[in-house]
């Protein structure tokens, strides 16, 4: 079995619960500050790595109810999480989303609550999100040039999208995010025009390594691109890493003196990428994942009914969490469950 196989040796009996740590951590020294939360799998977009056919309903699905998130992100809380991250598929097409944002912001103890988007709806919705207690937003943007956008999302949306970011600007959202897959032949020359665009935004601009899922083993042999690629580019061009909190997550970050806007490169293929894993997931059916490349999900529905649950369910999160792997399987070909992010909340 290789080490990245190797599981926590002693998980956490639920008996254990009475003195149960404040900060989420796991077998292996990592701690738990975040969790991302899907809201739906619905999608209305057909990124070509990730719902290339659309979103495709299983029957009449139903996702957590705002009573149930409410008393999961309780339980979160409970064990010392602070951040949470709302995502999907699609999670603005979420009519009760401002609804959503408020509960979770209300929870004691949350002091984060952000957002992944692809941007769609900015315009007619940010500002009840942003009433609502919304503190840091993650825009998906594949491209700057207008017909890329449409060839790799499947939509002509790339101009409400920037009139978003710009309303985004304009409230004074203190985080704001872009997230852009890298991809070989498609939008692989862009950097150029990524750094001109972050001379005068203070965004922070994440390229995101192409990851193999279920679904896009094809897709991912034609478009996966190393982000090593892009990390020369940025330190040709004067770019420089900056040092590593504590406690940052797996993206590394680079600055330029000339430029308000900064990069973050998130490379799941990278040799160290897990080390520095410090995020959950639960699906939008209330599912807990331990990892994106996971190979269960655990049911925490069951324990969303009652308040009267509450220590059962937080019995349930950190029994689970010693079983949590030291990394995914993506270099032996293991997808684990997830046929394409979409499913999970990438
Ligand atoms: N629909 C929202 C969006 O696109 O921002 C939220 C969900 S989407 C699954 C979250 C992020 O995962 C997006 O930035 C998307 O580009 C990224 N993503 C999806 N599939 C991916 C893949 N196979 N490899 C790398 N990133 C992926
Ligand atoms: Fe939808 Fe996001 Fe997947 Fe694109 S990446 S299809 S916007 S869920």
């Amino acid at each position: 079995m290789s080490a990245e196989l190797i599981r926590a040796p002693e998980p956490v009996g639920e008996g254990a619960l009475a003195d149960h740590p404040r900060q989420l951590t796991d077998g292996f020294g990592r701690s738990f500050p975040y969790l991302r939360l899907s809201l739906t799998e619905a999608c209305n977009f057909r990124c070509s790595y990730c719902l290339p056919d659309g979103y495709q309903a299983d029957g009449r699905p139903r996702f957590l109810q705002v009573e149930e998130i409410a008393r999961l992100v309780r339980a979160f809380a409970a064990l010392g999480m602070s951040k949470i991250r709302l995502t999907g598929g699609e999670p603005s097409l979420r009519k009760d989303l401002d609804e959503i944002i408020a509960t979770v912001a209300a929870v004691p103890g949350i002091r984060k609550v952000a957002i992944t988007t692809n941007g769609t709806l900015l315009p007619r919705r940010l500002p009840g999100w942003h009433r609502a207690g919304l503190t840091a937003l993650n825009v998906s943007m594949d491209s700057l040039q207008r017909e890329r956008f449409k060839t790799i999302t499947g939509h002509d949306r790339l101009p409400e999208i920037e009139q978003g970011l710009a309303l985004a600007q304009a409230l004074g959202l203190p985080a704001i995010k872009l997230n852009a897959v890298l991809l070989r032949g498609l939008n692989d020359d862009e950097l150029p025009q990524w750094m001109d665009y972050l001379r005068d935004r203070p965004f922070s601009v994440r390229f995101i390594e192409l990851m193999r899922t279920g679904d896009n083993e094809a897709y991912f042999q034609r478009h996966h691109l190393r982000a090593d690629v892009v990390i020369e580019q940025l330190l040709a061009a004067g770019w420089h890493e900056r040092p590593r909190a504590a406690d940052a997550g797996p993206a590394r970050e680079y600055s330029h003196p000339d430029h308000r806007g900064t990069v973050g490169i998130i490379a799941p293929y990278s040799r160290d990428f897990c080390k520095g894993c410090n995020r959950l997931r639960v699906t939008a059916k209330g599912d807990l994942r331990l990892c994106l490349f996971g190979e269960f999900g655990v049911p925490l529905r069951p324990l969303l009914q009652s308040d009267d649950d509450h220590d059962a369910l937080l019995a349930r999160i950190t029994t689970q969490l010693g079983l949590k792997a030291a990394g995914h399987g993506l270099h032996q070909g293991q997808t684990g469950l997830t046929p394409h992010l979409a499913s999970i909340g990438g």
